[in-house]
């Protein structure tokens, strides 16, 4: 996985590049395996100087398997991490990499930087009806037009439960029920080690409506499960695989 600035590489014949196709003097990353297959990550500034296709990893994402998604993804997110940790924040000397880990030591106080995670939560919001209905968000920044779910980073100190909660009570007003844990996903276009965390909740209250902040979310409303908008989050994110559940649960 070869990595330039927001980039990756894939190689003329569309899979991803060996680690002979690229120089010798490489500096590699440990990513981990593929199918038992050890996978590396390097960043490069020259773009010109390997063969091949740079490409987004939402345009990869949208294209490949989720295992190989995933793979592009931690590649983005483990040498973003390394370009902004160059230097011990202690003694201020140049880190070394610790060879065979995603993490930095420093020479001269022994300093350990490993790579830290950035746990968000996004939470499917449901209240029954006739049919079932789900809550839907319009943010003020990044892909406007898309109806996406209430999320946040976890606060230090907070649960996933209670930041699940209070992000909905800051961001549209509502109290919701205990939230149900659906699963997860690292995504690495929020930045490095950022890791999702998603939920499902219902309103203590269905009579209640939602009042977006204006700040973050500019619109929020309720949408019948069977009557969702067109632009909704792409297929390879844990926000569509939310909502498409609770379309599934709801519509049968
Ligand atoms: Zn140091």
């Amino acid at each position: 996985m070869v990595v330039a600035g927001r980039k990756l590489l894939t190689s003329p014949n569309g899979g991803f590049p060996r680690v002979a196709d690229l120089p010798a003097d490489t500096g590699w990353l440990p990513l981990g395996t593929l199918d038992g297959v050890p996978a590396w990550g390097a960043a490069v500034t020259a773009t010109g100087d390997v063969p091949g296709r740079w490409r987004s990893w939402r345009a990869l994402a949208a294209q490949v398997p989720e295992p190989l998604a995933a793979l592009a993804g931690r590649a983005l997110q483990v040498v973003t991490w390394r370009r902004g940790h160059r230097y011990c924040g202690a003694c201020r000397a140049e880190l070394a990499d610790v060879p065979g880990e995603p993490a930095r030591r420093c020479p001269d106080c022994r300093l350990y930087v490993p790579m830290q995670l950035s746990p968000a939560v996004l939470v499917a919001v449901t209240r029954p009806g006739p049919v079932d209905e789900l809550l839907l968000v319009r943010h003020s920044y990044g892909p406007t037009e898309l109806w996406a779910l209430v999320a946040g980073f976890v606060e230090a100190g907070e649960s996933l439960e209670a930041a699940v909660h209070r992000e909905v009570a800051e961001e549209v007003g509502l109290d919701l029920g205990p939230p149900v844990y659906f699963g997860s996903q690292p995504w690495a276009m929020s930045g490095p080690g950022v890791l999702l965390a998603g939920f499902t909740a219902t309103v203590t209250d269905p009579a209640a409506e939602p009042v977006v902040d204006g700040r973050e979310l500019v619109q929020a409303r309720w949408f019948p499960l069977d009557a969702l908008p067109e632009a909704l989050p792409p297929a390879y994110s844990i926000s569509r695989w939310l909502i498409d559940a609770a379309a599934t649960r709801a519509t049968g």
